[in-house]
This record gives C-alpha cells, structure tokens and sequence, in this order.
C-alpha cells in the first residue's frame, strides 16, 4: 500500500489532543480510505496513561470552564459553527476519505453537525430552573442545574462528524469538559472537529481526543478514575452493555445511543410514490451504514408488487463509485470487513429462502457493494432480526395494518421506525403504537438537531439533542432554603 499524497491532509491534526496541545505519540495507528485501501495517515495511538492524562486535563479545566458565563459558551459554541459552516468542504472531503460514503451524504452530514454547535449555542443561555415554595409553607425551592463534570464520550464510525458534535455541543454548552474517544477507523474528522473547537476560543483542556487502537482499556480506565462524571456512548448494543456494566461498579450516569433495527411500514392506501422516495432515504442514507437505517420493509399486500418494483428501480438507477466524485449517489462502506458481513447476511438471506434482486455492477477495489432488495422474506428470519449496516432491503408482505405493527415491534430494539399511510392522521394513529423513540411518517429522516434523538428497549439510554440533550450532562441541583 502508498502513501496517500494528499496535500489536503498535511493540514489535518494526527495526534492527541490534550491540555489544548497536538502531541505526539511513538506508537500510531493507520487510517485507511475503503474506497481505494490506500493509506491516509499515521495518528497517534492513545495508551491508558494518555487517557488519564486526558481525564487529568479535563478536571483541571473543568472549574473555570463551568464558571464561564453561559454567554460565554454560547459565543465558542456559534463560532464554532460558523468556522464548520465555512469550512464544510473540506469536513465533507475528510469524512468521505476516512469513511468512504458518497458526496452528498458528507456534506449532509456536516451540515447535520455544525447544527449541532449552533442549536446547543442557543440552549447554553436558556437552561430552566425553578424557584417556589413548598407546598407545605415551610421553605423555598429552590432548583438549578450544575454541570456533571468530566464527560468521557465514544463514538462510532458512520458518523465521524456528528457523533461527535452531538456530544460535544450539548457538553461544553452545559459547562463539562469532555475526553472524546472516536472510532479508530475514523479518527481524522474528530480530530479536524476539535481543531475547530480550538480556534473558536475553546480553552486548553476543555476538549481533550484520544485515538485509540485499545478502547476497551483505555475505556476501562477512564471510567474507573473518580474524576470522570458521566459516559456518552454511540456504537453497537454489545459494546454499550459492557460499557454499562463498567459504569454500574461506580453508579457512573451514562447516556446510551445504541443500536437498531427500525421497521418501515407502508399501509393500504399510502402513497407508493412518496413511500418509495422516503425508503430510499431511510435505507440509503449513508449507504445503509446508519443506525436509523430501515432494517426491514413491511409492505401491505395490496402495494408489495408495485412498492418493491419501483423500489428495486430506484436503487438500480444509483450510481455507485467514490465519495470524492458527487456526480455517485453511493460510496463504500468504512472497510471491506463490514462488506463482506453485509455479503454474508445476504448469503444467509438466499439460504433462507429469501430471493436478492439482481445486482449493479460496483468497482473491483475497495469496500463498494451494491444496493439489493430482497423479496420473500419471511419475518423472524436473519434479515428481520440483525442490524444490516449496508445497502440491502428485504421485504415482509403483510395483510393488515395489525399485522405490521405486531411485527415492527417484535424486536429488541426501538430506536425509529416509519410509517408510510393513506394521510398525516392515520400515520399520526400508528406511529403512537410504535414501540420506538423516534417515528419518521410519511418521510424518510426524521434527525434532527432542534428533537430529541433516541431509542427505546435495547437500543439505548437518554436522548441527544433537542431541549433534553443539555440535561445529560447537568445534574439538578436542589436547595431548600427558609426565606
Ligand atoms: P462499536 O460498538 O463497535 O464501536 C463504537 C465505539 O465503541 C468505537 O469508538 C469503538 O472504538 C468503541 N469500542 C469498541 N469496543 C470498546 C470497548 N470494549 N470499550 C470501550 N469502547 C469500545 O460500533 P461501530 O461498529 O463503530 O458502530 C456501529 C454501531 O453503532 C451500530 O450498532 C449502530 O447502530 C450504532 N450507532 C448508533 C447510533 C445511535 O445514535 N443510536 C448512531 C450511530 C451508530
């Protein structure tokens, strides 16, 4: 493999970000672009001394960070959003190396996450608080809100940019510090993210990253240490229990974002049309490669026909090759392993006796693979049970709205579903029988930085973003006080 002679990279920072200094380690991991298999850069790889040196630099900060004026925090965070907002090509350029999705899902995506510096610009100054007397007569109420402190953060790889705003922004607005431990395939982004928050005026130790081809002791340590306050993770439903049970041993608050398996449900008498336009959003938004991605397609049998034709047509029309070129609706998936897990569900798919549509022509390197429905399949089997992270559609042909949603809940997860009906009103009816956080109807995204994002069941803990998103990182602080 060469090195990759990107002169765009030779800006973007590839060590530790501790005490507000980039530091170098001996030891480094390679980041990889999937689409090509070439070689981006060198980072440097966190060891469990550097996450506590990480932890360290955040208590110190932590003090005078949560003094600041609420204006104060407002003021980094906007700038923040602004230099993001003017810089977004390049974002979009490093997501689309490191992660290897298409053009317009990057740009979408920093969007997405610079909106989360502007929102959480305006929550900082806008914190509720409560101030009464007691029922009683006997005493005042009195109840504001502190920040929690430290705020230890792991997120995922299919969304380098926002997973990592939408800790960052709700925490420093709140007034914690944070240690921010992004995902070892795409380190590149969060690193170019914290950057921005550095030149926006973010005081040195306020916003700490470590890299690390070692999470889970590094984790393990961080976590241990009293000085950490609270956990934010978003990645897998196995990863987050463990992750839970680590807490549990010091009753440690942790918000969860976990994983899905979000139905899509298109009733008698939807719109086929719009029904299509909002599947090929939320199946192929970011390739497949989304927690909120439609898992599974429970089609009434009036539709099914025509619904999985156009479907089928749609996705035959996409063009797929690399990020880099927006004139390609799909990239590749972040590496070659996650391909070939969605090839063998596939696989498994066809042994069960569900039957794949036919396959576009995708390139002979890199992590590409092409989008596919799947028709025949029957709920229960592999498909309908396991999160897919990739391009691949199967669809349940059912004979009743009843039906639908008694499959659509017979899960373990709930993190979003959609509803596809005749109207808003019927869609309104059946998306309150969802058992999920979120419900997306008759549309195709529901994400949004201004809501509160977040699963039921195992799909996770607390919400992110929206009026609730502060609250994960404030503890209520209660006074009694005779006035
Ligand atoms: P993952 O759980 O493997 O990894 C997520 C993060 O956890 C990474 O930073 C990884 O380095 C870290 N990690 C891995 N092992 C660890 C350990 N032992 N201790 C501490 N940290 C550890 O998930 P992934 O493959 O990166 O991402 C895909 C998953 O994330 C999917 O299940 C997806 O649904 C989920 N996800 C959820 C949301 C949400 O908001 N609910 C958003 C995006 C992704």
């Amino acid at each position: 493999m060469t090195q990759l002679q990107d002169s765009f990279l030779t800006g973007v920072p590839t060590g530790l970000l501790l005490d507000g200094e980039w530091v170098r380690t001996e030891r480094t991991l390679e980041v990889d672009d999937p689409a090509t298999g070439m070689v981006l850069a060198h980072v440097s790889d966190a060891d469990v001394s550097d996450g506590l040196e990480a932890v360290s630099a955040a208590h110190r900060a932590f003090g005078p960070w949560a003094a600041a004026a609420p204006r104060v925090r407002a003021e980094v965070l906007r700038r923040a959003y602004e230099i993001m907002s003017a810089e977004a090509e390049q974002c979009a350029r490093l997501i689309v190396l490191e992660n290897g999705k298409a053009w317009s899902d990057a740009v979408a995506e920093v969007t997405y996450a610079a909106e989360f510096f502007r929102w959480f610009s305006e929550e900082a100054s806008r914190v509720p608080g409560d101030f009464r007397l007691a029922p009683g007569g006997d005493k005042t109420i009195i109840v504001d809100h502190q920040p929690m402190g430290v705020a230890y953060m792991i997120t995922p790889w299919n969304f380098p940019a926002a997973m990592a705003t939408r800790k960052l922004a709700p925490a420093l607005a709140a007034g914690c510090t944070a240690v921010l431990k992004p995902a070892a395939e795409t380190p590149l982004t969060a690193l170019w993210v914290a950057e921005v928050l550095r030149r926006a005026g973010v005081p040195a130790g306020v916003v700490n990253v470590v890299v690390t081809s070692e999470p889970g002791p590094v984790s393990e340590a961080i976590l241990a240490d009293r000085r950490t306050a609270t956990l934010s993770f978003t990645g897998s439903t196995p990863i987050g229990k463990l992750l839970l049970a680590l807490t549990a041993t010091r009753a440690l608050p942790s918000s969860m974002e976990l994983g899905g398996n979000a139905p899509l449900l298109v009733l008698e008498g939807a719109d086929v049309e719009k029904a299509v336009d909002g599947a090929m959003v939320a199946k192929m938004r970011n390739g497949g490669s989304a927690c909120t991605a439609a898992n599974r397609f429970y089609v009434h049998e009036s539709l099914a026909t025509e619904f999985t034709a156009a479907f089928e047509r749609a996705l035959g029309a996409l063009r797929i090759g690399s990020g880099l070129d927006p004139a390609n609706d799909l990239g590749a998936l972040v590496s070659i392993r996650e391909r070939d897990k969605v090839l063998d569900l596939l696989e498994r798919a066809a042994e069960e006796g569900g039957r794949p549509g036919p396959a576009a022509e995708v390139p002979a390197t890199g992590a590409f693979i092409a989008p596919r429905v799947v028709r025949d399949v029957v709920h229960g089997q592999t498909l309908t049970r396991q999160e897919i992270f990739g391009p691949v559609a199967p669809i349940v042909t059912v004979e009743s709205t009843d039906q639908a949603v008694e499959l659509a809940n017979d899960t373990e997860f709930g993190l979003i579903s959609y509803v596809f009906a005749a109207d808003a009103g019927e869609g309104i009816g059946v998306a309150r029988r969802m058992e999920s956080g979120m419900v997306a109807v008759n549309r195709g995204v529901a994400s949004d930085p201004a809501a509160p994002f977040g699963g039921m069941k195992e799909s996770g803990l607390g919400r992110e973003g929206g009026f609730a998103g502060i609250h994960e990182f404030l503890e209520p602080r209660y006074l009694a006080v005779d006035l």
